[in-house]
């Protein structure tokens, strides 16, 4: 449920009543606007009277939120939350790049692609350290080595980091990531969610191959509930019938998902087509469907890389996409 204050309620009112919400063991949520406060009102509102709530001085609507997610609901936080990394801000209207290798392979792989995709005006570092692969034989990253040779890259470069989780087990080792990521494979693992819902810390989850934008927020949801609001969403393409791409990249969930959650979005070509000719196209295409941000798969050496060469771009080709990321970013501001 969501109650809209009128203009002129003052801060003592306005604690009271939130008081009064928390004495029926709800939970508030405030939104302080530009021009209005919302109460977002979490917990089970059913026996509540609307009318007699909107009846008080203070307050000018009350509604009833059908939608199964709360917190990541864009009625109960009108406005976008913006996620500080550092000194990057997502989701404050400008766009941020997330680049770097599949996986972090060694320390002279992952600091040369760390420097060149500074050089171009990546934000953030990427790297697997911990990789999700569909076979048990194939490389399963450097784990916590890796982690420790991605600090070394932000110490060189000045980047944050940003690496996946796979077990809850392991959040010791993410201590000192910037973002922590959730992959495809693990968005519905909810004690995972329910774990990093813990600490206080950005999330990225990653929508998974088969999920709905239903299911992709009420992921976002898992972490919010338990009290850790820096969420971040990410479109990498949904499996669908058609073969010639290793997934299709529902950009329509772009601008879905903007009217429907307060929370940055961003969008990530390489895995949603899985071939490094799409990668231009489809990056472009993200920035003009409203992205906040492009995570992209970048290699010294893809005809050698240990995960995903196919798909990732060297550093030249990155840097041409770069300039032509900032041109779409600035035709549609
Ligand atoms: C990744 O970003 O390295 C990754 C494994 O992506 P996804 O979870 O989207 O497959
Ligand atoms: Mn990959």
């Amino acid at each position: 449920m969501i109650a809209i204050l009128k203009q002129n309620t003052t801060e003592p009112q306005k604690k009271h009543l939130i008081e009064w919400f928390e004495m029926q063991g709800l939970k508030v949520h405030v939104s302080d606007g530009e021009f209005r406060t919302v109460l977002g009102i979490i917990g089970d509102t059913s026996t509540m009277d609307l009318e007699m709530i909107e009846l008080l001085d203070i307050v000018d609507s009350v509604k009833r939120i059908t939608e199964s997610f709360k917190s990541a609901n864009r009625k109960f936080h009108p406005e976008d939350t913006v996620i500080k990394v550092g000194d990057v801000k997502i989701g404050d209207g400008s766009l941020v790049t997330i680049a770097g290798p599949c996986s972090v392979e060694s320390e002279e792989q992952i600091l040369e692609i760390a420097k060149a995709v500074k050089e171009s005006g990546a934000d953030i570092l990427r790297g697997g350290t911990f990789k999700p692969r569909t076979s048990p034989y194939a490389f399963q990253g450097m784990r916590q080595e890796g982690i420790q040779l991605l600090i070394k890259a932000r110490e060189l470069t000045g980047l944050p980091i940003i690496t996946e989780i796979m077990n809850a087990e392991h959040l010791e080792y993410f201590e000192d990531v910037d973002i922590i990521q959730v992959g495809a494979r693990n968005m519905q693992n909810f004690e995972l969610l329910k774990a990093l819902g813990r600490i206080d810390k950005p999330i990225l989850i990653k929508r998974g191959m088969s999920s709905t934008i239903n299911e992709l927020l009420m992921s976002a949801e898992y972490v919010m509930a338990g009290g850790n609001e820096k969420v971040i969403l990410c479109e990498r393409g949904i499996r669908t019938y058609e073969t010639a791409t290793r997934n299709t990249l529902d950009l329509s969930a772009v601008p879905v998902l903007k009217g429907l959650t307060h929370l940055p979005i961003l969008v990530d070509p390489s895995h949603a087509t899985g071939k490094r000719a799409l990668i231009e196209p489809m990056s472009l295409a993200g920035v003009a469907a409203g992205a906040d941000g492009l995570m992209i798969e970048v290699h010294n050496h893809p005809e050698l890389a240990l995960s995903d060469g196919p798909q990732s771009l060297v550093p030249e080709d990155f840097d041409k996409l770069m300039t032509k990321i900032r041109r779409v970013k600035e035709a549609i501001s």
